[in-house]
């Protein structure tokens, strides 16, 4: 075996009857593609891609055994013969490719977006409008059918194993918890009777396929949740499915419905690993842990701690297909990491729109975004190199053409800025890749240069990508120049000084990382796990503890002028995790606010059809951007061929996923 710099992460292992050169999985994730007219053709390109890129076994988005399992009416089931056909060219192209293939089979019991939804129980779930039927014992006997009829579909079909989800709330979790399942039948009450359901699953799957068949469980070893279970309970229900049948044991964390992030940015990374490995001890069968593991030193540290046998991951993988084969030959620095966003992958699927990946605009494209040779090479110049102009210039250098970039500071522009921010460190890591892009694919780089449109003329290239960004808009509000008073990027930079009474004028995605970075600076001693109440003794059910709230020695308002709930057009999957920790702190928000000047005395507004005084002595403005495209008309009267991108093409709702998606489709069509 050749040298490698992550020796745990390289050693082969054989699970059921698959032998993998490497221990990371990619998790189950659904796409949107499983649906999706001709999506199971972009699905293989997809899968195909990241096996290619040294992936061993990947593990399908959930797909349910029945109609009423199913998230949504438009989601995937696997019930008939006539289905496999589809399976079956997936199954195939992964084979070819060197990979294996799992399906997941996931009911989502009271979690289904549908009225048909069922649940031990006629509980409704609060992420869910619909309340689900209580299952019969006769329904609850069909649907163990059902799972084992899709695994035996599955093997069918060509796959090499399945994944049976019993974690993140789901119909399997249901029944194992209290907090779910009020029955009194066989199937509720005593532990033993409650997980029975997933052990006759478990045992029916074993039986029923061939002893190679890989079946995986996922099981909550966390709920996170008050009635959830307390750690014995983890512990037996381990053994009872190790006993069932199952090869390997998946780490499921925390319930979908649970107010505690698990996977956002801010939690840190591998930050439930303790959980698996609590757990080691206690089976004989590999255990594969999960959650916020986004860099090859993560995985690797995880496995030589022995803290699990392999790691599973799935939105770094979408972030770089290649994140494997880099690590594999030492070049970990030229991945491009998950910055654990959710933007452009949880929230389009949550959208119900197709996943793809802000840093990485071809997932899920991989069919569509192709990066070949141009076949005509031209000379390309990129002004500006945030994430649009870094996109755009690398991607174009990634297809031959020649490329020369400036910027007038660093590169980055408001990924410098993010990158600063609590809980979004993350984003300097896809600025580390793109500089490495930068350096290999030789792009002539002009840092801290500003060029005129003279000497862009003299370049005389064949087109300009003008990516210069945007610039912070300055309200229109009477006293806006007293001293009291900066933008957001003073804040950012610590340029300025913030007092202990704060206004922060805009309450939109800035606003919310301003007032972030001002709580992490207020307080003495900032606890991840006591802030979001998890408890890594595990002393209570679902490993959850009170809250320690931390005291912030500041003052803070955020005001809007609109009447909706500050934050509402925040991410669909994170914004509800900026709203609750600016709460949890003590943060005041304002809406339907008019600005009526300021002064010495702070800020004057008119709420509720009075006029009031915000007695602060720092003033905050995030009140959005204005388009940067000061070189455009210049350009154009020397008519040099010119396209606009980024924020200096659409300031409005500036956001990094459109911006980088827009500067790589423009260095395609050059
Ligand atoms: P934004 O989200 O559009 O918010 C701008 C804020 O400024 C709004 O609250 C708006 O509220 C206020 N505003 C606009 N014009 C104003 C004016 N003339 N006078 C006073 N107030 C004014 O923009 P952003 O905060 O600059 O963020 C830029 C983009 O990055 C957004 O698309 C945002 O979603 C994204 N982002 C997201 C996150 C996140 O999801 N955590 C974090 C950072 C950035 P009113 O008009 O109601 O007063
Ligand atoms: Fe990771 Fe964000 Fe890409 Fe999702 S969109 S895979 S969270 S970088």
């Amino acid at each position: 075996m050749s040298e490698t710099q992550y020796p745990h992460l390289f050693t082969p292992i054989k699970l059921g009857g698959v032998t993998l050169s490497n221990r990371v999985i990619m998790g189950s994730m659904h796409t949107g593609l499983e649906e999706a007219r001709g999506g199971y053709h972009k699905l293989a390109e997809f899968y195909c891609e990241r096996v290619r890129g040294g992936v061993g076994l990947i593990v399908t988005g959930g797909i349910s055994p029945d109609f009423r399992g199913r998230l949504a009416l438009p989601a995937s089931q696997l019930s008939y013969r006539w289905q496999l056909a589809k399976h079956r060219k997936l199954t195939t192209a992964v084979h070819d490719a060197g990979g294996a293939l799992c399906l997941q089979i996931l009911h989502a019991g009271r979690y289904a977006m549908h009225p048909f939804a069922v649940a031990p129980s006629a509980i409704a779930s609060p992420i869910s409008p619909f309340k689900p039927g209580a299952l019969s014992s006769k329904a609850v006997r069909r649907t163990i059918d059902n799972f084992i009829h899709t695994a035996k579909l599955a093997e069918q079909s060509g796959y090499d194993g399945v994944e049976v989800m019993g974690s993140e709330g789901y119909l399997i979790n249901q029944f194992i918890c209290q907090h779910s399942n009020r029955r009194d039948d066989e199937w509720g009450g005593s532990f033993e009777n409650r997980i029975r359901f997933a052990l006759e699953i478990v045992r029916g799957i074993r039986q029923q396929t061939g002893k190679d068949f890989l079946v995986i469980y996922r099981l909550s070893m966390l709920d996170l949740l008050e009635q959830g279970s307390d750690w014995q309970e983890v512990v037996e229900l381990a053994k009872a499915i190790e006993q069932a049948g199952a090869d390997v044991i998946n780490t499921g964390i925390g319930w979908h419905e649970v107010r505690i992030p698990t996977i956002a940015a801010s939690v840190p990374r591998a930050a439930f690993s303790w959980v698996t490995q609590r757990l080691k001890q206690q089976v004989s069968i590999p255990l594969i842990t999960s959650n916020r593991i986004n860099t090859p030193e993560v995985a690797e540290q995880i496995l030589a701690q022995g803290q699990a046998d392999l790691v599973s991951m799935a939105r770094p993988l979408l972030a770089d297909a290649e994140f494997v084969s880099k690590a594999g030959i030492g070049k970990s620095n030229l991945i491009n990491t998950c910055i654990a966003c959710n933007q452009g992958c949880l929230d389009h699927v949550f959208k119900q729109q197709r996943a793809s990946c802000l840093v990485n605009p071809r997932a899920c494209y991989e069919s569509e975004l192709k990066i070949e040779p141009a076949r005509h090479p031209q000379h390309v110049v990129v002004i500006g190199l945030g994430p649009a102009g870094l996109a755009c210039a690398v991607t174009a250098a990634q297809c031959g053409h020649r490329v020369t970039a400036y910027d007038a500071a660093d590169i980055g522009g408001q990924f410098n800025l993010a990158s600063k921010i609590p809980g979004k460190e993350e984003f300097s890591e896809t600025l580390r890749y793109f500089s490495q892009q930068l350096r290999r694919l030789k792009v002539a780089v002009h840092k801290h240069t500003t060029v005129s449109p003279e000497e862009i003329a003299s370049l005389q290239a064949d087109v300009v990508v003008l990516a210069t960004g945007v610039t912070p808009r300055i309200p229109d509000i009477e006293g806006i120049d007293h001293h009291s008073v900066m933008s957001y990027v003073d804040v950012i930079q610590g340029r300025r000084s913030v007092g202990d009474r704060v206004a922060i004028i805009g309450a939109g995605g800035i606003g919310f990382d301003i007032a972030e970075l001002l709580l992490e600076r207020s307080i003495d001693r900032f606890d991840w796990y006591d802030f979001w109440g998890v408890d890594r003794h595990y002393q209570q059910r679902g490993g959850i503890k009170e809250v320690d709230t931390p005291v912030m020695n500041r003052k803070i308002v955020m005001l809007q002028r609109k009447t909706s709930r500050p934050g509402k057009h925040l991410g669909k999957t994170t914004g509800w995790i900026h709203r609750l920790t600016l709460r949890k702190a003590g943060v005041e928000m304002m809406s339907g606010v008019t600005y009526l000047n300021i002064d010495d005395d702070g800020l004057h507004i008119r709420h509720d059809g009075e006029d009031k005084l915000i007695a602060v002595d720092s003033i905050i403005t995030c009140t959005g951007q204005r388009s940067n495209t000061v070189l455009l008309s210049a350009l154009r009267e020397h008519e040099i061929p010119t396209h606009v991108i980024g924020g200096a093409f659409k300031a409005a709702e500036l956001d990094a996923e459109f911006a980088i998606r827009q500067g790589t489709e423009r260095a395609l069509r050059l």
